[in-house]
Formats: C-alpha cells, sequence, structure tokens
C-alpha cells in the first residue's frame, strides 16, 4: 500500500465505516471482514458489515456474524447504512460486479473507498489499495494492514480467531497458497489467542447428518470423470436440488472432493440457480483454470479456484465445458504437482 500514511490519518479520528464483501461469503470473505471489524471498533469508528447473499452456517460461530446485514435479506437496512458513509472497506472481491446491486450502491459514493483483495486483476473502482494476488487470503492482507498501521499488539483473540478462519478456509487447511511468511504469521495467531484447534472443529466438523449423506448421495449419482482430460465434474439441476431436497450451503466444498482423486488435476462444479448456471472451478499445480472462467464463463478468480456463470442453461454449459477440454489436454496431461 503506497498511501499508508494517508489512509492512517483518515483512521485518525472516529468514521462511519462500511465493510463489504463477494457474494456467497466465504470463510475468508467473512473472517478477513469480521477481523478488520473488530480491529476498527477497537480504534473508536462505527463499523456495518454488510454483504449480498448469506454466508454458510459454519460460520455463523464467528464473533459478530450475527450483525451482518445480508442485502438478499435485509435491503432496505443495507441501503441505509450505505447512504452516507465515511470509508467503505471492499474486501475479498477486485471489482463492483461482484457484489451484485450493492456494486452500483456503492460505485456512486463520495466515501473513500479501500479495497483489500488477493484475487488476480482488480478493476480500478478503489481509492487506496492492499493488494497481493501472491498471498493465502485477504484475512492474511488485513493482518498486513493493521501491522502497516503499527497495530499488530492490538490484534487480540477475537481479531486473530476471525483472520485464522479466514486463512484456515482459504488455503483448505494449509494445503495451498502457503509461504514461509504465511506459516510465521499463523504462528503469531496462534500466540495471540486463536485456538486453532476448537476453529478447525467448529469449521470442519459441523456437519449434520443429511448433509453428509447428501455429499455420498451426489459423489456417487451425479460425478462424471474424464479420465483424457485428468478431470473430474459434478452437475446438478434444479430438480436436483428438488430431489434431494439441497439448500445452497450443502454444496459448499463439494467441488474439493474431486480433486482427492489421483491423477485428477482439473475439477468443475456445474450447476443451475434461479437465473444463471454457476460454474465452479479448482485445479491442482501449475495448471491454471483461471484462464477458462475468464474466457469462456465471465468470471476469473485464482490460479486453482475460479469461478463464473452463463445464461445458457445447465446442459448447454456442461457441453461448452467439455468442448474447450481438448484445448488444453496437453496442459492438462503435462501438469506435473
Ligand atoms: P467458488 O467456486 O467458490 O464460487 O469461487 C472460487 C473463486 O472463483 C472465488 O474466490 C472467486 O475468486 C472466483 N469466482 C467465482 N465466481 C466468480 C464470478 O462469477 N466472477 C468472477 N470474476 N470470479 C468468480
Ligand atoms: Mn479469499
Amino acid at each position: 500500500m503506497e498511501n499508508i500514511n494517508e489512509v492512517k490519518s483518515l483512521l485518525a479520528v472516529p468514521k462511519d465505516i462500511v465493510i463489504t464483501t463477494h457474494r456467497n461469503p466465504d470463510g475468508d470473505a467473512i473472517g478477513s471482514s469480521l477481523g478488520l471489524k473488530h480491529y476498527l471498533e477497537m480504534l473508536g469508528h462505527t463499523v456495518k458489515v454488510a454483504v449480498p447473499s448469506e454466508s454458510p452456517n459454519f460460520l455463523n460461530w464467528m464473533p459478530g456474524a450475527n450483525q451482518i446485514l445480508i442485502y438478499d435479506l435485509q435491503q432496505e437496512a443495507v441501503k441505509r447504512v450505505l447512504e452516507k458513509p465515511d470509508i467503505v472497506f471492499c474486501l475479498d472481491f477486485n471489482s463492483l460486479e461482484r457484489i451484485d446491486k450493492m456494486g452500483e450502491l456503492i460505485a456512486p459514493l463520495k466515501a473513500k473507498k479501500i479495497l483489500i483483495d488477493h484475487h488476480l486483476f482488480p478493476e480500478p473502482f478503489y481509492d487506496y489499495d492492499l493488494h497481493d494476488d501472491t498471498v493465502s487470503s485477504t484475512s492474511e492482507l488485513v493482518f498486513d494492514f493493521i501491522s502497516l498501521l503499527g497495530d499488530k499488539s492490538k490484534i487480540n483473540k477475537t481479531i486473530a480467531e476471525c483472520l485464522f478462519t479466514g486463512i484456515l478456509t482459504d488455503t483448505g487447511s494449509f494445503k495451498y497458497s502457503t509461504s514461509p511468511k504465511l506459516f510465521r504469521l499463523v504462528a503469531d495467531l496462534v500466540e495471540l489467542g486463536a485456538d486453532d484447534t476448537k476453529i478447525q472443529d467448529l469449521v470442519f466438523n459441523s456437519m449434520d447428518e443429511k448433509h453428509l449423506r447428501l455429499i455420498g448421495l451426489v459423489l456417487n449419482e451425479r460425478m462424471e470423470v474424464l479420465d483424457e482430460y485428468r478431470t473430474a465434474i459434478i452437475t446438478l439441476t434444479k430438480q436436483d436440488y428438488e430431489k434431494f431436497q439441497i439448500s445452497r450451503g450443502d454444496t459448499e466444498g463439494l467441488v474439493n472432493f474431486l480433486l482427492q482423486m489421483k491423477n485428477i488435476i482439473m475439477a468443475a462444479f456445474i450447476h443451475e440457480q434461479p437465473t444463471i448456471t454457476k460454474i465452479s472451478l479448482r485445479s491442482k499445480g501449475d495448471f491454471s483454470v483461471q484462464e477458462i472462467a475468464r474466457k469462456h464463463f465471465k468470471g476469473g478468480g485464482h490460479k486453482n479456484a475460479s469461478g463464473g456463470y452463463s445464461y445458457i442453461g445447465l446442459r448447454p454449459t456442461v457441453s461448452k465445458f467439455k468442448q474447450i477440454l481438448p484445448e488444453y489436454q496437453e496442459a492438462l496431461l503435462n501438469n506435473d504437482l
């Protein structure tokens, strides 16, 4: 961040601050937002977190999670907090499109917009940014942001646990996007009070029986393996959502199961939502799914985790995905881990 001193003086007197993050907020989106919220409140600011849509239940335990405003459910309340904030922090997304209608409310605001994000190719809608697409997570960057402001010593157990959760989920339990710097930072978080065992349990062992059975069913009945492309796909139609009684959060993390197969390099989860067909892509090693999401599915993301959507319906989207595979066959077959 080049203008850290300007940001520091902005934050020197109490301000009305809104923190927002991307639609379908995940552990990093919520963890970084709440971690930053608790820090800013400690400085004396008035802080509201407002997000486009609901987050999965396994994040509900996080301190402050129950005060998050959700545009899908509380439009008027979100509009009210976005009337005249002094500062808007935009966390874990790189383009206002990623926050749907809230983007249209935020774009014209006079408020200073501060981006903290680790996605590739951010669009320049902000006044200040702490952006690095090589780090694990936005939560890592929030830690860096607080440190840059000279306040590392202010990080307490609550902040540490929020940031730990974001890092834990965005690295798939420290499996990817790690670095020596990250492990040192995580050691700091544990020293500052983050209970890593408790958090792993709250985040990963929170399934109810129905959910676990559902995953078994979906893997058994809706998985397709394309060995010649080292690719596996799960597809879910609107009817599947009804037939199997799947609710939105149930499919969180589903795509990652596919990468547990030996030799599978790319995983796709393609499913129908009320108006769009959504595609989630994951990969291993050097094979980048970012380009596929960006070029073919109006999306983007990271090298190993990207997503996009289409308006052409489920079957045509699956066909389109399969049709582009030959273009990537060589890269898929030659990918070393
Ligand atoms: P997920 O598959 O979990 O929905 O998303 C994985 C990653 O892909 C997200 O962190 C985000 O970076 C990116 N992503 C998902 N959907 C979209 C989209 O519609 N547009 C863009 N630009 N990125 C997306
Ligand atoms: Mn993230």
